[in-house]
């Protein structure tokens, strides 16, 4: 950062920090753990709190943390509004207007991308001068923790005043009290965060070119709101792209091994296996042709569920073959609404059959 914590405190009272999540990829505690650094370690005031939906996981997660000076009292408890500081933390979220309220160009951004996604293809708004990235999912995975630790190792790095062993300790009073046994995967995914963010250099083809003014003039009102006045945002009603929510594992189908028990489209809390009728061992039944991922939050409940080991845990980046993905019948959709939303929804039951599965054998 041009400037640290401490200067931008001499100019302002709050320095703040917005995360912007999905429910189950771990802001709230990642906020959590930032208040708790300031006032450890960086000798400053803090306050942190997220707000969420009703059922978490799947629903826009958003956390503040606002810091001051250690001689003023926090009274305010409202969201950060103009943040100082805005992590992203899912890519596709980029999309979504309401991520970019109140970013003006004194707002550090950070984004956790995948591979191969520099570009920011979602767009940034055209105000944001200050921008950084790492590939959280990845590291996530390689290092068998979440999402949330990376992001805060990166945070921590991208806000040039927190010493890395200071957020190990933090890491380790936190989740290691709660979760010893992943204590050592978290440690490694915090300083993998730490260690490989980087900074994008905002050349004009980064930034979308619109108008995107920080989101402010995009506010819903009565003649803005989609009809009905839905929320047609990630984990919402009709539309539901829980996609964001998963963590770099999918269910793999292996329709072959499938005896249609259906214990699996109970289990699943979202819409994601698609029943029809069909025949079965010379049978008419319902009969489970594959499955929605657009629905799917990556729970992985079907694969301990399903007797038969149908179902299978595999990593969503090897299987993202467009032509294999299975709408949900009842709620079909044009293929039109799948190509504007996104990569994340095109893998499918049938995705087994890929080479890379194939070369593997057993999943
Ligand atoms: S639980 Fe397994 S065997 Fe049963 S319907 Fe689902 S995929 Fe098929
Ligand atoms: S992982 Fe399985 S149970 Fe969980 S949302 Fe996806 S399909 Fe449903």
């Amino acid at each position: 950062m041009a400037e640290n914590i401490n200067q931008i405190l001499e100019k302002q009272d709050y320095f703040g920090i917005r995360l912007e999540s999905i429910g189950g990829l771990g802001a709230n505690l990642c906020g959590k753990m930032l208040g708790e650094l300031a006032v450890r370690y960086l000798n400053l005031n803090s306050a942190a709190f997220s707000s969420y939906g009703s059922e978490k996981t799947g629903t826009p997660v958003k956390g503040y943390i606002r810091y001051c000076l250690p001689d003023k009292e926090i009274r305010i408890h409202a969201p950060v509004v103009h943040p100082d500081l805005l992590a992203v933390f899912h890519q596709a979220l980029m999309q979504d207007a309401g991520v970019w309220k109140g970013c003006g160009s004194q707002t550090k951004v950070l984004v956790a991308l995948d591979e191969g996604q520099e570009n920011l293809s979602g767009g940034l708004p055209d105000c944001i001068r200050e921008c950084y990235v790492v590939n959280a999912r990845q590291i996530a995975m390689e290092s068998k923790s979440r999402i949330n630790v990376v992001m805060l190792g990166a945070i921590a790095k991208v806000m040039g005043v927190m010493q890395l062993e200071d957020v190990r300790q933090i890491c380790r009073d936190s989740l290691g009290r709660k979760y010893p046994d992943a204590l050592e995967g978290n440690l490694k995914g915090l300083e993998g965060g730490y260690a490989q963010v980087r900074q994008l250099a905002l050349h004009t083809e980064t930034v979308s070119g619109k108008e995107k003014q920080g989101g402010d003039s995009q506010e819903w009102g009565y003649t803005t709101a989609p009809i009905g006045g839905i929320n047609p945002r990630f984990g919402n009603t009709a539309v539901a792209d829980l996609s964001p929510s998963r963590q770099g594992y999918i269910p793999l189908f292996i329709k072959e091994r499938c005896i249609n028990c259906g214990l699996c489209d109970t289990t699943c809390p979202d819409m994601v296996f698609q029943f029809s009728r069909g025949e079965y061992n010379g049978r008419e039944m319902m009969v489970n042709q594959g499955l929605d991922y657009y629905h799917c939050k990556g729970c992985m409940r079907c694969v301990n569920v399903c007797p038969v080991n149908a179902l299978v845990q595999g990593a969503e980046s090897e299987h993202a073959q467009k032509q294999y993905f299975l709408p949900n019948q009842d709620m079909l959709r044009t293929p039109d609404y799948y190509v504007e939303s996104g990569p994340d929804g095109y893998i499918t039951s049938e995705s087994f059959f890929t080479e890379v599965r194939m070369k593997g054998g057993e999943v």
